[in-house]
């Protein structure tokens, strides 16, 4: 397809090997690297459901190789609950933000809980009997209740009854979003209810980078989602992916086609440190 023959607010991202010197010089010269990832659809592929999912052991090497590296912090930014996220990657010396940049965790130092976001759990858990009690008619949905935030998932539901369900749960969220007690996001297969509050996976980077003080060290964001364009843009002069086909609207400046491409990326950050290495030998 031609350039022309896109949507208006369509771009092509580049293939980030494409420019692999480039990326090289870049990655050489910085003092420090700041490489965070998201999880779902970025280092594992999006199951059925989201407890069948597993970190491959080859992508936690990766990802243990890089943290011991002096001139690295690695980090995971999820949807998900802190906790699962980070018993599903296992690893002690990286940071954690779980439930979409509400709860922090880094390495050493307690878990920090964004303050507004505590006020919404007696609504959460109202909503939830509520989902639960008018969307149990549809095979396949699953209402996961995260404590600050919560997830309706669709993936397993009949294409046909979609729109009823969206419709019904809409019924529900929206006086909600009208009075400013949630906010709500869509991203894969899923809607997501959230505080109203002005924070999110880019805030959460941010918030992340200066607390470690890694304010000027070059930032990596790894994610395939609608939540990580607020990450993507908080890259600055750094690596903003998106992980997904090239051929869309997104503040990421690069595109890997799946979790397999973004192992070999990680494949690729490990091979320069190992060279790099060598060289100062
Ligand atoms: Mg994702």
């Amino acid at each position: 397809m031609r350039r022309t023959e896109l949507k208006a607010n369509e771009i092509y991202l580049k293939y980030l090997f494409s420019e692999r010197k480039k990326i090289e010089r870049k990655i050489e010269k910085a003092k420090s690297i700041l490489l965070v990832c998201d999880f779902d659809g970025t280092l594992v592929s999006i199951k059925s459901t989201p407890n069948m999912v597993h970190l491959p052991p080859k992508t936690k090497k990766l990802l243990f190789l890089l943290s011991g590296d002096k001139r690295y912090n690695v980090g995971i930014i999820s949807g998900r609950p802190l906790c699962e996220v980070k018993k599903l990657i296992g690893l002690n010396n990286i940071f954690y933000v779980g439930n979409h940049g509400f709860e922090i965790k880094l390495p050493k130092r307690q878990k920090f809980v964004y303050p507004q976001a505590k006020k919404i759990r007696p609504l959460i858990k109202n909503l939830s009997k509520k989902f639960n009690k008018l969307l149990s008619g549809y095979n396949g949905i699953l209402i996961e209740d995260k404590t600050y935030t919560l997830s309706i998932h669709y993936r397993n539901c009949l294409a046909n009854q979609i729109a009823s369900l969206k419709k019904g749960a809409r019924s529900i969220y929206l006086p909600l979003v009208k009075k400013r007690k949630v906010r709500v996001t869509e991203g894969k297969k899923v809607i997501e209810i959230r505080p109203p509050l002005d924070w999110d996976k880019g805030e959460a980077l941010r918030w992340t980078r200066n607390r470690l003080k890694k304010k000027n060290a070059l930032t990596i964001y790894i994610g395939d989602d609608r939540t990580d364009e607020d990450a993507f843009a908080q890259t600055g002069k750094g690596l903003s992916i998106y992980v997904g086909a090239k051929k869309k609207h997104s503040a990421a400046k690069f595109y890997l086609s799946g979790p397999n491409r973004v192992v070999s990326f990680l494949t690729f950050l490990v091979k320069l440190e190992n060279d790099r290495a060598k060289k100062s030998n």
